[in-house]
């Protein structure tokens, strides 16, 4: 029998990947996309990957219960990844309700509507680092504090815990990880990695001059989002559900990625990086470092693309889209 999965944020960077993946592994991938005011959905990134004609698309929106209900009577997946959120940490100061709504409220209403529905589903939720926020110890496990610095953190460790609990409560085969950064040419121009790639793509091109960034003294632990959603599968084929952190191993600060990039297209740094104090945070996240161990020795996932691999991909990758198109630029 093919195997069913159902994908909420398909439509986003990892949403894409994991359908590669998963359709790669011969599964039937459905997903779950908000109606547009234009019509159609913007299926950009599963037209990049190739398998925009092999999902099927249910409109459907985490705020709703009743949607999400009808979804999983149409679908009966085996599987259900929970990737849709307001996924951006600056906005969640904007927008804090909206973020608690959809990021937090949103995790309730998909494991009631399986609770309701389709109970023996096995449920991904998609946590994050920036829980670990003002990090309790220099290296994050599965066993660190929790320390939220922002209404997205807030959102996501509400997801965290009431994932747990409806493991707990439910005996739901329900997982968390706790994912650090992830990046792909397919990421959101509004996160670091990306608008780095793409402003240097574009001054290479002498489209642009300068690139502003906020605080550049930040340190991440970034990874490939290609690497990490393979982790979210081998999750849930797992007998016993748990929560595992996914990351690298290895913490670089903005300053240094940055450099990787404009390195990789022959350029001087110091020429174009203006440091904007409008784009420093409320609270800041100073540096994550994840520890990968568990989810090596318990289901065997180690990354395989390198930080500099991944930066110079998604320079490449801006520049090529720059040459094709510059007018979306
Ligand atoms: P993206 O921002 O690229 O994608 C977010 C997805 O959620 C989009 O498909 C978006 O749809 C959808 N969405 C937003 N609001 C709703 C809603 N109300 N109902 C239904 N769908 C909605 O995020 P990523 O792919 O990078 O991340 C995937 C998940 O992993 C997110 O939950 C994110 O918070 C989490 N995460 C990501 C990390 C990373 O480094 N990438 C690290 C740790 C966790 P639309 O296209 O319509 O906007
Ligand atoms: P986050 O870890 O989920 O918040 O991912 P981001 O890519 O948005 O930010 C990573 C780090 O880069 C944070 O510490 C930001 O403060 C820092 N940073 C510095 N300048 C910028 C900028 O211009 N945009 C973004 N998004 N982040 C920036």
């Amino acid at each position: 029998m093919t195997r069913q999965a159902l994908i909420t944020g398909i439509t986003g960077q990892d949403g894409a990947y994991l359908a590669q993946h998963l359709l790669t592994l011969g599964y039937a991938v459905a997903g779950v996309v908000r109606r547009s005011s234009h019509g159609d959905i913007n299926t950009d990134r599963l037209h990049r990957l190739g398998v925009a004609g092999d999902v099927r698309l249910f409109d459907g929106d985490l705020t709703d219960l009743s949607g999400l209900c009808r979804i999983l009577r149409k679908v009966q997946p085996d599987e259900v990844y929970n990737l849709a959120a307001q996924s951006f940490v600056q906005t969640s100061w904007s927008q804090p309700v909206l973020t608690a709504s959809v990021t937090a409220v949103g995790v309730t209403n998909m494991l009631e509507a399986i609770r309701l529905e389709r109970p023996q589903a096995r449920f991904y939720q998609a946590s994050s680092s920036e829980m670990y926020g003002m990090v309790q110890q220099p290296v994050q496990s599965e066993t660190t504090p929790f320390y939220p610095r922002s209404p997205y953190a807030v959102a996501k460790l509400y997801g965290h815990w009431i994932t747990v609990n409806y493991r707990e409560s439910y005996g739901m085969h329900a997982s968390s990880g706790i994912l650090f950064n992830h990046e792909s040419p397919l990421r959101g121009r509004e996160f670091v990695t990306r608008k780095v790639t793409h402003g240097v793509a574009r001054i290479k091109l002498g489209l642009q001059q300068e690139l502003r960034l906020g605080n550049i003294e930040a340190k991440r632990d970034w990874g490939h989002a290609r690497d990490y959603v393979r982790a979210m599968h081998l999750m849930l084929q797992q007998d016993k559900a748990d929560d595992y952190v996914i990351a690298t191993g290895r913490t670089v600060s903005v300053a240094d990625m940055c450099g990787i990039a404009f390195g990789h297209a022959g350029l001087d740094m110091r020429k174009h990086l203006v440091i904007d104090p409008d784009l420093y945070r409320p609270a800041e996240v100073d540096v994550l470092l994840g520890d990968p161990d568990k989810a090596r020795a318990a289901i065997g996932w180690v990354p395989v693309i390198s930080l500099e691999e991944m930066i110079c991909e998604m320079v490449d990758a801006d520049i090529a889209d720059l040459q094709r198109a510059p007018s979306s630029a």
